[in-house]
């Protein structure tokens, strides 16, 4: 590969159109992995990126939910080798951090100064343009590319009979909204769960409280094709929101409100519906976002009664163990991945495609490298 061309959508500056262009590689470094990248999804994160809402130093190649086949691997890897099937991680954490001891490798000590300054584990990149400049690794991965360098512990090997258009939502929305049912509110049997925003994230988060056996699980979103979606994703209610929502989910939970509750929507009321939904000593799951320097209020009084208000990024994520898992729920039928799924590109679509992302048309468009 090395000296060979690819194509790959940089951002070179925030606010304009990502650019496609030939990129080529620096030799491998010992704990790198090459992955021949198949098929990437398309994430509001890389919107946010592409409008400076996220902050990376262009010129970057965005791109963090990717699935591919193992190329080519560094000299120190072991865990991988060439010819596997594999999804990407944004958290490749080192396992050994102060973060990563107590259990939290999203706030691993090596992961966050390399995700702001786009490069990958040994602070330096691989990428380089038709000028031989340096281009940076969006979250350590860099999907939307024929081909992504990632560190060893990025690359999850998955069953190969899971396509990889759909092994690729695996890295983020779905890892994202199950892990926040299963990992985060740790939703048990027979409990009552609202989700507030049906979109990439609020499905998984329902499917995520069906796998865990809720006995209610209530959908929200103001668009009513998206909460037809919901229930096909396990949803028992479906609710268009308004000002009457908590007392309509305490009507079907028993008067004291849910268990727990979900915000997905990013959206600031929706955080105070979230809260007024759940019952005393519930949880509240906050997953969606909104600009990080703006103030948000909640009535006191709602945070009261020992609730427990949690926030998360990527739903306690243990990527090794997750994506095997998630892979094998979705070949046994238990897990929904087809229906995630609006729309199929190639790569040199992906600026038209990112408008339906922003509009909110689709849950996911995923681009198609390789078939
Ligand atoms: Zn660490
Ligand atoms: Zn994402």
């Amino acid at each position: 590969m090395a000296g060979s061309t690819f194509q790959a959508a940089v951002l070179r500056e925030t606010g304009a159109p990502l650019s496609i262009e030939p990129l080529t590689l620096a030799p491998l470094e010992p704990g790198d992995v090459l992955i021949r990248m198949h098929a990437a999804g398309l994430c509001h994160t890389d919107r946010e990126a592409m409008t400076g809402a996220f902050a990376v130093p262009p010129p970057v190649v965005l791109g963090h939910e990717g699935a591919g086949v193992v190329e080519a691997v560094g000299s120190a890897v072991q865990r991988v080798k060439p010819g596997q099937h594999v999804v990407c991680t944004i958290y490749a954490a080192c396992g050994q951090c102060y973060y990563c001891r107590r259990d939290q490798p999203m706030l691993c000590d090596m992961v966050v100064p390399n995700h702001r300054a786009a490069t990958l584990s040994s602070g330096r990149k691989r990428l380089r343009d038709a000028a031989g400049a340096e281009v940076g690794h969006f979250l350590s991965v860099s999907s939307f590319a024929e081909y992504a360098v990632v560190p060893e512990a990025a690359a999850i090997p998955v069953p190969d009979d899971i396509p990889f258009d759909r092994a690729c939502l695996l890295g983020c929305s779905v890892i994202t909204g199950v892990g926040a049912a299963l990992r985060v509110a740790r939703v048990g049997l027979g409990d009552s769960v609202v989700v507030v925003g049906s979109g990439p994230v609020g499905l998984n988060v329902v499917q995520g409280a069906r796998l865990a056996g809720a006995g209610v699980i209530i959908a929200v979103d103001r668009r009513a094709d998206k909460l037809e979606r919901a229930a096909a994703f396990g949803a028992t209610h479906t609710m268009l929101g308004g000002e009457d929502l908590a007392a309509q989910v305490r009507a079907i939970t028993g008067g004291r409100g849910a268990d727990h509750a979900f915000e997905a929507a990013g959206v600031i009321g929706s955080l105070q519906d979230s809260v007024d939904c759940t019952r005393p000593g519930g949880s509240v799951t906050i997953l969606g976002k909104t600009d990080p320097n703006r103030l948000v209020e909640l009535r006191f009084g709602s945070i009261s009664g020992e609730r427990r208000i949690l926030r998360s990024s990527l739903g306690g994520a243990k990527a090794a163990d997750d994506f095997p898992a998630y892979a094998q729920a979705y070949l046994d039928g238990r897990l929904c991945l087809d229906e995630l799924i609006d729309r199929r590109l190639p790569l040199g679509s992906i600026n038209e495609a990112f408008e339906d992302v922003e509009r909110g048309d689709v849950i996911r468009a995923v681009v198609v490298m390789h078939e």
